[in-house]
């Protein structure tokens, strides 16, 4: 800590004040603590950093993070796909880089199964017009092999709103038709959140955004059980995961650039960012308390007591608190001796000690609030509180 303290110094130089830079090492006693419903403090430092994810040459392709399900080649496709069909007297066929549904030989689905994820696919209806309304340039990409985004020639093509391309089939038609012409590539860029089922209760409906050619089409559309032709569909449970299904519906469309990433967990589903049931807060900041407390205990002097004082935001711990206690004594008595040359120490536990009041995490009238304002008032220093 005193390091950075020093780097601090350095970098802006010796007149800076007290208020800029002790938000910056005291971050644990900065933002509100956790709660009921969630276990970080606002501006946590506790929390894991982002992974870190190498963005695609260019947009649409793929991130480092990215599982490709069909790059162009004979090889990705016979690697990554399956025939639905068991008998079929033909297969889907991959012809200058891109696969091509091919009439009577059935859907295709993925090796993969997966749930939730952030799905990028790219498409063309045949070039040549055939057909009208759904029967042109139909397709489908189905998220789990259950619930379809449509893939439709409908650029002078009216049809059914909920059947256009871009809809969640038979739930949403999309906001705008956005399409490309016949013959020219399009991409869809979709974010899949399935429906969650517990306790023959509904969880969380699922939802389905989507970009068309970069423009938005399905904005969180709630699932609504997923949607099925001609019939009103039900929220249902879907399974856990399924493949990416490609729809044969009779029309050589075309598709290529296929990749998906997974998306990090909802709470309801052992996810632990965002607003959590209050048994998975407790659990959670314990989990959290105990690191740090396992942490302090490499530590010494000032830094533990520090350490020690955070791991009360997350966890009462009888423990640490009497050795909070012990070592804030300890450090009261030796600094109290000489305080100009603790000044910054001082300060810094003092801040720890209001921010743990502010928060009930340790009692206003504890003797040490009243030591530690009297040192600082008595010396006529400056701090960030008013
Ligand atoms: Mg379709």
């Amino acid at each position: 800590m005193n390091s950075n303290l020093n780097f601090f110094r350095g970098l802006f130089g010796a007149t800076l004040s007290l208020f800029i830079f002790i938000p910056f090492l005291c971050a644990q006693f900065y933002g509100d603590p956790p709660d009921k419903t969630h276990p970080w403090a606002i501006h946590d430092n506790n929390r894991s950093q982002p992974l870190r994810v190498d963005p695609g040459e260019v947009p649409g392709s793929p991130p480092s993070d990215a599982i490709i399900l069909f790059d162009g080649s004979q090889e990705s496709f016979k690697s990554n796909w399956e025939h639905e069909k068991p008998k079929r007297k033909k297969n889907w066929r991959v012809i200058n880089g891109a696969l091509i549904s091919v009439d009577g030989a059935g859907d295709l689905l993925s090796k993969a199964l997966f749930a939730d994820c952030q799905l990028h696919i790219e498409w063309a209806a045949p070039s040549k017009i055939v057909g009208s309304g759904q029967g042109r340039g139909n397709s489908g990409v189905f998220l789990m092999g259950e619930t379809e985004v449509q893939v439709l020639d409908n650029y002078n093509n009216p049809t059914y709103p909920d059947g256009f391309a871009g809809s969640v089939y038979g739930v949403m038609p999309p906001m705008v038709n956005a399409l490309n012409g016949p013959g020219e590539w399009q991409t869809y860029d979709i974010i899949f959140r399935r429906p969650v089922h517990g306790d023959g209760k509904v969880l969380d409906g699922g939802s389905l955004t989507v970009l068309l050619n970069g423009i938005v089409i399905q904005d969180g559309t709630p699932l609504e059980g997923g949607g099925v032709h001609k019939k009103r569909s039900r929220p249902r449970p879907f399974p856990d995961k399924g493949p990416l299904k490609l729809q044969d519906h009779g029309n050589p469309v075309q598709f290529r650039n296929i990749w998906y990433r997974e998306l990090r967990k909802r709470p309801i589903e052992g996810g632990t960012d965002g607003k959590l049931s209050f048994e998975s807060t407790i659990a959670k900041r314990a989990e959290t308390a105990a690191n740090i407390r396992k942490d302090a205990a490499t530590r010494k002097g000032k830094e533990k007591l520090l350490r020690l004082m955070e791991s009360l935001c997350y966890e009462e711990d009888a423990g640490a608190i009497a050795a909070a206690e012990k070592l804030r004594a300890k450090f009261i008595a030796q600094v109290k001796i000489d305080p100009d040359s603790h000044k910054e120490d001082i300060v810094q536990v003092n801040n720890a000690v209001k921010y743990l009041v502010k928060h009930q995490r340790m009692r206003a009238d504890h003797p040490d609030v009243e030591i530690l304002k009297k040192i600082i008032i008595d010396n006529g220093w400056k701090t960030r509180d008013k």
